[in-house]
């Protein structure tokens, strides 16, 4: 996924300066992201798998060694294999490497849907279409370019880089970042992620007014809500009824949500924020940052429902199936209620806070669990990492960086709501920070859906953005 851009007051800044990207860079770039582009790697009828080899083909080219260039596929699994090249850093520089992440796999897109073939590379008025032109074979392109582009420079990083180009972050049961890190531990050990599926610049008529930097991630958890009963004929109505009764407990459900919690990540974003809200918001986030915050301040953007996910753990009824027959009384009645859960709590602790707010023992909450679709009377009982701020080392080069190609809009560490692959590696110990930094208009956010498409020139800022970052963090 692509995390949700944020809506800010626009501030008028001075245009970027002109990219420093040479040419030969510039028409690699352009032909990697054309060729990843034109390789369908949908759960449904892609090939993963052919994509990770085409990527290990160019740095085994450029002249990377075999063996740091793998292609590894999941037994039983053809279509879904993950590329993981490491670029050797100096000797003896003792620290741990970089593990740059980024997925492979796009959502499904039917061509009658689309304007264009969603998997024909298209430069048409200033943008690239195409299925993942935005989620996110654009950040994947531009990883695979700066790695190359370092290799053809001569340039060696300070310390060991990693890649892994992965397999079902969309969807599927192969997730690629899952299964590295329980079958190749070692081969993606790093001591933090730079992950492109998350962060990005948001612009306003083309100007930039926030570099996001993704720090801190919710947990996605289902839950199944299921009431089971006799039934009988309809004519004759008991006061036992299933429907009744799961349509009671949601309601309670809606009516208790979640306490107010802070972390260091959103206080940070709050504070950084309100400089560019409204009077009312600015003076609420204010409210909101004191000790004790103010109830009637953490209400009011409570109502905004950007802002309350950032507050609270939220959990929202998305299903619902009931009954059998329009004459016959309900056998069963079930919901499933979507929770994204601030971090710090595990699935199973809030599994049991859903038990307390519907309070009838009649009406059972189990987790369904994702990955295999199957229902379990227990949640998996770990939290994610505890949200921390990136480190000085990533936030002074991110803001070194930024402040060159997008003077004025300020580097802003958020809290992903949604999800992306930085579950696996936070739950797994790796601090992971969210940096796709390339410019999307605000109102433009395509990915997942028709006319996918890039701005051209975004693209290559992108490519110009990662090589001065990442070279920064190397030693460059
Ligand atoms: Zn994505």
């Amino acid at each position: 996924m692509r995390s949700i851009r944020l809506a800010m007051v626009a501030v008028l800044l001075p245009c970027a300066v002109l990219g420093q990207v040479d040419e030969a860079t510039r028409a690699l770039a352009r032909d990697i992201f054309r060729e990843l582009i034109q390789i369908n790697t949908t759960d449904s009828a892609g090939d993963n798998t052919a994509a990770a080899k085409a990527m290990a083909k160019r740095f085994l080219d450029a002249g990377f060694a075999p063996g740091d260039v793998q292609v590894l596929v999941p037994e039983g699994r053809a279509t879904k294999g993950n590329l993981v090249v490491r670029m050797r850093g100096a000797a003896g520089s003792g620290r741990k490497p970089i593990l740059l992440l980024g997925h492979l796999d796009v959502v499904e897109a039917r061509r009658e849907d689309w304007t264009t073939d969603p998997f024909e590379f298209v430069e048409k008025d200033g943008y690239f279409y195409g299925r993942g032109t935005e989620d996110m074979k654009d950040y994947v392109a531009v990883m695979v370019t700066t790695l190359l582009r370092f290799r053809r420079e001569g340039f060696v990083p300070s310390r060991d880089v990693i890649l892994a180009l992965t397999s079902d972050e969309e969807g599927g049961t192969a997730n690629g970042v899952d299964w590295l890190l329980k079958k190749h531990r070692g081969l993606v050990e790093a001591e933090f992620v730079l992950n492109g599926d998350a962060g990005g610049v948001t612009t306003e008529n083309g100007k930039a007014i926030d570099v996001g930097v993704a720090a801190a991630e919710k947990l996605y958890a289902d839950y199944q809500l299921t009431v089971t009963n006799p039934g009988g004929h309809s004519s004759r109505p008991t006061p036992e009824n299933a429907i009744y009764r799961l349509a009671a407990a949601l309601g309670r459900l809606e009516r208790a949500p979640f306490p107010l919690e802070l972390n260091p990540v959103t206080r940070g974003y709050f504070a950084k924020v309100a400089a560019h809200e409204t009077a009312r918001n600015a003076a609420d986030m204010k409210a909101l940052l004191g000790n004790p915050p103010d109830a009637g301040a953490v209400a009011r953007l409570s109502e905004d429902a950007r802002y309350n996910s950032l507050l609270h753990t939220t959990c929202v009824a998305t299903r619902l199936n009931a009954g059998h027959a329009n004459n016959a009384l309900p056998q069963t009645a079930q919901a499933v209620v979507n929770c994204r859960i601030l971090p710090g709590h595990s699935p199973e602790e809030i599994r049991g806070e859903l038990v307390k707010r519907v309070g009838d023992a009649k009406v059972a909450v189990r987790y369904v669990d994702g990955a295999t679709n199957t229902v379990m009377e227990r949640a998996p009982g770990q939290a994610g990492l505890a949200p921390a701020m990136p480190t000085a080392e990533v936030m002074q080069a991110l803001e070194r960086v930024a402040d060159t190609l997008w003077p004025g809009a300020g580097v802003v560490p958020n809290m992903e709501t949604g999800a992306s692959d930085s579950k696996y590696t936070l739950a797994a110990g790796m601090p992971s920070f969210g940096v796709g930094e390339i410019a999307i208009e605000r109102n433009d956010d395509r990915s997942h859906g028709k006319d996918e498409r890039i701005r051209v020139s975004s693209f290559y800022e992108a490519v110009d953005f990662f090589g001065r970052f990442l070279g920064s963090l190397t030693g460059k």
